[in-house]
């Protein structure tokens, strides 16, 4: 089985889990729709990109390895004709980063159905061993498949009818959109773990992951998909049904810290307000003497920019990244490898040398981007490193969506924050408290997760859940 390992250098951050879009607009182009929404999504993940389209009771979908420039081109969406569209763009979080797991999956069990999926099925082992004893077989390993495998092979007549049925039989977390010849239906588990937003085009419907995708083809946000419910995309416009009510709501609190764009909105906010408030929060929680504050660009930069409003110090560039580098599959080899991270990001002497320095992240998972961060920073003539995280210590695993590395791998992992300070060679270490993160976002745990800061995994014992290879253990992956 093929793999698409990222190079090194790039950030040891928690893995984007992956990004949907569903379009229903007859007289538009909904390919190339499907393409743009896809190409703001693609921060969601960049191992594969898909899409696929009907025309006249015909899916196409076309799907590969790679980024979304680079799968799709003119031509490739000329073949893409049709009255609506999926789109998907994938970091593997259940089943390898194989071909046969690049979404949009899809299957024709009795009803023809395109499918795209956002999340991470907890009881998908338990679900794939029911369908294989009726027969079904899977192409792949992805839990994407199974939901596939559910919808299209429902005796239901209406693809409305048959995601009423199958969704209390799924555990875990599913932002899903699906196609059949006459419908596009767009679900979210009742617990709302992964976003999904509901926008208007014109007199059409579109939904996607988060509102950036509407922005960039000129659709307008009408609100999100309420944990729970089904949106269906026809002829006859837009059509609901809330199909499980009163479950405890569990929306993922690192969507808005790290995760979407800082355009995006997201429960009545857009991010890059919340995210500049968590700074401010960070320098009232963990003030500091220092000189300058400095951002790891670019998902630190909004709490930099709050922590230095708040603090009054000034602020500027003293790392620039390459904004391409993690677009690259090549290696850096042997030669380029001594140089770490200066492939991502190079420090500023004449900003930084000399200087007590802020340096506000969003988040630290394993540690080794930050300790190199530290040093680079330090040969640079930093005279004082201090880290601000406007996050609190991430010391357990994601069992929703998200690959997080293993509790081991984590560096908040058994250590106390003056050790972990230690560990990143940092003269000061202060995370933001999970209290500043939901004052930030003006939300409360009661209707987020944060299982990975908290341990308090809102869904249940995670012992019990399956991990990211769960079915590769027990599915035979017929050769390709
Ligand atoms: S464990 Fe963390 S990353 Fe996973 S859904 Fe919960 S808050 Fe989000």
């Amino acid at each position: 089985m093929t793999t698409f390992d990222r190079f090194p250098a790039d950030r040891d951050g928690p893995r984007d889990e992956c990004g949907v879009f569903g379009v229903y607009a007859p007289g538009h182009d909904v390919s190339r729709l499907a393409y743009f929404a896809l190409y703001a999504l693609q921060h969601r993940g960049q191992e594969s990109a898909g899409i696929a389209t009907c025309e006249g009771g015909h899916i196409t979908t076309l799907r590969d390895a790679g980024l979304v420039s680079q799968v799709f081109d003119e031509e490739k969406l000329r073949a893409l004709e049709g009255d609506m569209a999926i789109g998907h763009v994938r970091y593997s979080t259940t089943g390898g980063g194989s071909w046969e797991n690049a979404q949009p999956v899809w299957r024709d069990d009795g009803r023809e159905v395109a499918l795209a999926h956002n999340g991470n099925l907890t009881n998908a082992v338990e679900l794939w061993g029911e369908l294989k004893e009726r027969g079904i077989d899977f192409r792949g390993t992805s839990d994407s498949e199974i939901i596939a495998a559910l919808l299209s092979s429902h005796e239901g007549k209406l693809i409305e009818d048959a995601v009423e049925q199958v969704m209390p039989r799924l555990e875990g977390a599913y932002s899903t959109v699906v196609m059949t010849k006459h419908a596009i239906v767009a679900f979210r588990d009742p617990h709302g773990i992964r976003p999904l937003s509901l926008g208007r085009l014109g007199e059409r419907f579109v939904v996607a992951s988060e509102s950036c995708a509407f922005d960039i083809i000129g659709a307008e946000l009408m609100r999100e998909v309420h944990p729970g419910e089904l949106v269906s995309l026809t002829e006859r416009g837009l059509e609901t049904r809330q199909v499980v009510r009163g479950s405890r709501h569990a929306s993922c609190v690192f969507e808005h810290i790290y995760f979407s764009r800082p355009d995006s909105r997201m429960e009545g906010m857009v991010l890059q307000e919340a995210r500049g408030r968590m700074g401010e929060i960070l320098w009232r929680e963990a003030p500091v003497e220092a000189d300058l504050v400095i951002s790891v660009p670019d998902s630190g930069n909004p709490a930099a920019a709050g922590f230095a409003r708040a603090s009054g110090l000034p602020r500027d560039d003293g790392l620039i990244k390459n904004r391409y580098v993690a677009r690259t599959f090549i290696q850096p080899g042997q030669e380029l490898r001594k140089h770490g991270l200066r492939l991502k990001f190079n420090p500023l002497p004449e900003i930084v040398a000399g200087k007590r320095l802020v340096v506000v992240d969003d988040s630290i998972v394993r540690g080794n981007t930050t300790r190199q961060i530290v040093g680079m920073l330090r040969d640079a003539g930093a005279r004082e490193v201090h880290l601000r995280i406007s996050a609190p210590p991430i010391r357990n695993p994601c069992h929703y969506g998200v690959d997080m590395s293993t509790r081991e791998e984590m560096v908040a992992h058994g250590r106390t924050i003056a050790e972990i300070a230690d560990e990143l060679d940092a003269d000061s270490l202060a995370y933001l408290s999970m209290e500043g993160v939901y004052e930030a976002i003006g939300g409360s745990p009661e209707d987020h997760c944060d299982a990975c800061f908290s341990g308090r995994y809102p869904l249940g014992d995670p012992e019990e859940a399956n991990g990211k290879f769960a079915l590769e253990d027990i599915a035979v992956i017929p050769a390709s």
